[in-house]
């Protein structure tokens, strides 16, 4: 069976070159010729976040990467400020409850980003609190958060740092050393146009002097793997021959440098246009099939459009539709607008004009069928 395009906001579907380094006889994951490959990859995409500092490729999942950046800085018993949009914020509290770290939310109401206010209001109440988190994109919504108000305020308190960039880095711009943003993960199977199995976890300047020299007995939340000192001390003791501390995903950190090469083929600003292009033209196109958007264009990211289903839709028979005509996967609400709502990402090979086009005539199709009209 043939898989669908996907258009659901990560993993996406990647380019024929991407998938052609992934099917290529495992290669080794030592010596020159792949440390030379790393360290490029390594080099390209702490360009993309924009820091001075290092980027390790942890292999594993997003969250593996936010539970090292939270537990490589921060001991059991310490406190931070979680800012809380949706569901993935909702994670991240997850995670740092599990770290043993003591969680303050800081919540919004339906799609409204955090304001540098109510964090400067909420962190006047906690003095204990050493870090802050947040999701850059919180991909549920589709909304994009202030990331760079909100960090300049926790760093003029003194605070570290920590954004979950996952389904927003390649997608929308970030400068992690330029907007005060400490530490930052992202995964390459969503915004890069990579495949799935690597988080890149960048530390900055100000960061890696906290991993490195943590306070005296302090015990760090982490274990061995996932304690970004550990990847630190392997990079410089074994640093041309095995660069990181275990065995390595090769022909996955291929995969994503084939995809990073593209991206600076074009530019990293052109690839963010691509993807910001593809949200306008979807959304413009849903306007004119009389659908609206759950999030308005100011504060939606580039990377997902989540959309408002209308009256009389299923939303659930809708995707199913969409996958067995037309083979197309996009992706259901999540809650709290499940049922209400569907999302479609702009990712990878759904970035394509054609793809959008595509889509957007099956929903037309979709709707005259169905006989479902505008909402009002
Ligand atoms: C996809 C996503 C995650 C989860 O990533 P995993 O790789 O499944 O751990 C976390 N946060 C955001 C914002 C995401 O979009």
């Amino acid at each position: 069976m043939n898989e669908p395009l996907l258009l659901v906001p990560g993993p996406c579907t990647v380019e024929p070159d991407v998938l052609a380094t992934l099917g290529r006889p495992v290669p080794l994951h030592y010596g020159p010729h792949w440390t030379a490959t790393y360290d490029r990859l390594r080099r390209q995409l702490a360009e993309v976040f924009g820091t001075a500092g290092e980027v390790h490729l942890l292999f594993g999942p997003g969250s593996a990467g936010m539970e090292m950046t939270l537990g490589s800085v921060l001991a059991p018993g310490d406190e931070l400020v979680v800012v809380v949009e949706g569901i993935f914020g909702q994670r991240l509290v997850e995670i740092a409850r599990t770290l043993g770290l003591v969680v303050h939310e800081l919540r919004t109401e339906g799609t409204r980003p955090a304001g540098g206010e109510e964090l400067a209001a909420m962190l006047g109440g906690h003095p204990a609190v050493r870090a802050v988190a947040m999701v850059h994109h919180e991909t549920g919504t589709g909304v994009l958060t202030p990331v760079e108000r909100l960090c300049r305020t926790a760093r003029a308190a003194g605070l570290i740092t920590v954004v979950d960039a996952i389904s927003s880095l390649g997608g929308a711009p970030l400068r992690m050393d330029d907007w005060g943003v400490d530490l930052c993960v992202t995964v390459a199977n969503k915004c890069l146009g990579g495949p799935v199995g690597v988080a890149p976890v960048a530390v900055g300047p100000r960061a890696l002097e906290l991993i490195s020299a943590p306070p005296a007995r302090r015990r760090k939340a982490v274990g061995w793997y996932l304690d970004l000192a550990t990847w630190h001390r392997y990079q410089d003791m074994w640093s041309s021959w095995h660069p990181h501390p275990t065995t390595m995903p090769g022909n996955v950190v291929h995969a994503l440098a084939t995809a990073t090469d593209r991206i600076f083929e074009v530019g990293l600003d052109a690839h963010h246009r691509r993807i910001a292009a593809a949200a306008r033209q979807a959304r413009g196109g849903l306007r004119a099939l009389g659908l609206c958007t759950l999030v308005p264009d100011e504060i939606a990211a580039p990377a997902v459009t989540s959309v408002r289903a209308p009256d009389g839709m299923d939303v659930d028979h809708y995707l199913r539709w969409l996958v067995d005509k037309h083979g197309m996967l996009a992706a259901a609400g999540l809650p709290p607008h499940a049922g209400a709502s569907f999302r479609v990402g702009h990712m990878g090979r759904a970035a394509e004009p054609g793809v959008v086009t595509d889509w957007l005539d099956a929903t037309r199709d979709y709707l005259r069928i169905e006989g479902i009209g505008a909402r009002s």
